[in-house]
C-alpha cells in the first residue's frame, strides 16, 4: 500500500493540522447550515456531519437519513466547504456519492466488521473518492489495516485514517482509550498514510479536546476531526463532547504545532550519540573481558581459584558508591556489575577447562 496518497482537495492547503469540523449529526437544515456558516467564517474548509448514526440502542436518534443529504449540498453551495459523512452500507455509499459528498468516513463499528468493509469496498470500485477509516472499536491493528487493504484492493488511493480511541469495559477518564501505540505502529507500517486525531470521540467530553489535540499534534498527526455544533448542549447525539464554533476557534488557536521534521532531526542527532556511546560501551566491555581472561591465565598458572569473593565485594561496593555519585541508582549499578561479573567468571572457567 506504498502508493496510498494523502486526501487531496483543491484549495485545502496540505498544512498540519488539516481540520475537519462539524456536528456529530445533521439534525435539521437550520442547525446544519447555521453551524456550517459559522465554521466556514473561521476558515474551516471541510465540514463533517453524520447523516446515518450508528447508535448502541434502537430508539435513540439514528440520524435524519437521506433527507439530510440536500442540506450538505446547500452547505457546499453556500459556503464552498467540502462535506464529509459516515457510510456504513452500500446504500449509504451510493446515496452519499450521488449527493456529491466529497469525503466519506468509515465508522469504528464498521471497520470492525470485515463483511461490511468488503461490501463497501466493492461498492467503491472505480471511484476516486477520499476515504477516512476510523480505528475499529476493539484495539486490533490488523483489523484496522485489513479494512484499509480491502479499500486499497478495490482501487482507492486517497485513504487516510482516524484515531478515535478504543472501547473498554471499565469506566475511564476518557470515553475511548487512546492506546497511542496502535496508531504509532500503524504509522511505522504505513508511513505515507494521513492520520487524523478525533479528540471528541476519544475524550467524550469537551474539556479533553484541547489536550488530546495537542497530543495528536505532538505525535505528528496530519489533521484533526472535531465535533462542533451551533448549540452543543441541545445536540441530539454526543452533546457532552461538542463545542461551539467559537470554542473550537479558541481550542485551535491554543494548539502548538511543532515542526516534526525539526523534532526528527534533533532526535536523530541524539540517537546517533546514543549509538556511538553504545559502541564505546561494547568495546570497553570486550576489553574488560580480555583483561579478565589474562587474570584467568595467571590464576590457572599459579593454581589459584577463579572466584575470590572479597575482590568481588570490593568491586561491587566501590562501583555502587561511584554510580550513586554520578546520579545512577545503586540497584541499577549492582545488576550491571552482576551481569558483567557473571560473564567474566564464565570466560575464566572456560579457560580453566581448556587443556
Ligand atoms: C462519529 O464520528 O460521530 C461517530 C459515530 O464516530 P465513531 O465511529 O468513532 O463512534
Ligand atoms: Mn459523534
Amino acid at each position: 500500500m506504498n502508493d496510498i496518497v494523502p486526501i487531496s482537495l483543491s484549495g485545502v492547503e496540505n498544512k498540519r493540522p488539516i481540520i475537519i469540523a462539524g456536528p456529530c449529526s445533521a439534525e435539521s437544515e437550520q442547525q446544519t447550515l447555521d453551524t456550517a456558516h459559522r465554521l466556514s467564517a473561521m476558515g474551516i474548509k471541510i465540514f463533517r456531519a453524520g447523516i446515518w448514526k450508528p447508535r448502541t440502542k434502537p430508539g435513540s436518534f439514528e440520524g435524519v437519513g437521506s433527507v439530510g443529504l440536500p442540506w450538505l449540498k446547500r452547505v457546499k453551495a453556500e459556503t464552498g466547504m467540502y462535506t464529509a459523512t459516515e457510510v456504513a452500507t452500500v446504500r449509504h455509499v451510493e446515496e452519499a456519492l450521488e449527493a456529491g459528498v466529497d469525503v466519506l468516513w468509515i465508522g469504528a463499528r464498521t471497520t470492525a466488521n470485515p463483511f461490511s468493509m468488503q461490501l463497501i469496498a466493492d461498492a467503491l470500485k472505480g471511484v476516486d473518492v477520499p476515504i477516512l477509516v476510523k480505528n475499529p472499536v476493539n484495539p486490533d491493528l490488523e483489523l484496522w489495516i485489513g479494512a484499509l487493504e480491502r479499500l486499497y484492493n478495490a482501487g482507492l488511493k486517497q485513504i487516510g485514517v482516524i484515531h478515535r480511541g478504543f472501547t473498554t469495559y471499565e469506566k475511564h477518564l476518557y470515553r475511548n482509550l487512546p492506546h497511542w501505540h496502535i496508531p504509532i505502529e500503524l504509522r511505522r507500517r504505513l508511513p505515507h498514510i494521513s492520520i487524523f486525531g478525533d479528540p471528541s470521540h476519544i475524550g467524550g467530553s469537551r474539556e479533553f479536546i484541547a489536550p488530546l489535540s495537542q497530543q495528536a499534534m505532538d505525535l505528528g498527526y496530519d489533521g484533526l476531526i472535531i465535533e462542533s455544533h451551533c448549540n452543543p448542549t441541545d445536540a441530539l447525539s454526543d452533546a457532552s463532547q461538542q463545542v461551539t464554533p467559537d470554542e473550537l476557534a479558541n481550542i485551535l488557536s491554543s494548539i502548538v504545532v511543532r515542526n516534526t521534521s525539526l523534532i526528527t532531526e534533533t532526535l536523530s542527532r541524539l540517537r546517533q550519540r546514543i549509538d556511538n556511546l553504545d559502541n564505546d560501551l561494547i568495546s570497553l566491555l570486550a576489553e574488560r573481558m580480555r583483561v579478565s581472561r589474562e587474570i584467568g591465565h595467571y590464576k590457572k598458572e599459579n593454581n589459584m581459584p577463579v572466584l575470590q569473593t572479597h575482590r568481588y565485594d570490593e568491586i561491587l561496593t566501590k562501583r555502587m558508591e561511584q554510580a550513586a555519585k554520578m546520579g545512577m541508582s545503586t540497584h541499577f549499578m549492582k545488576s550491571i556489575l552482576e551481569a558483567i561479573h557473571e560473564e567474566s567468571v564464565q570466560q575464566q572457567i572456560r579457560l580453566f577447562n581448556e587443556k
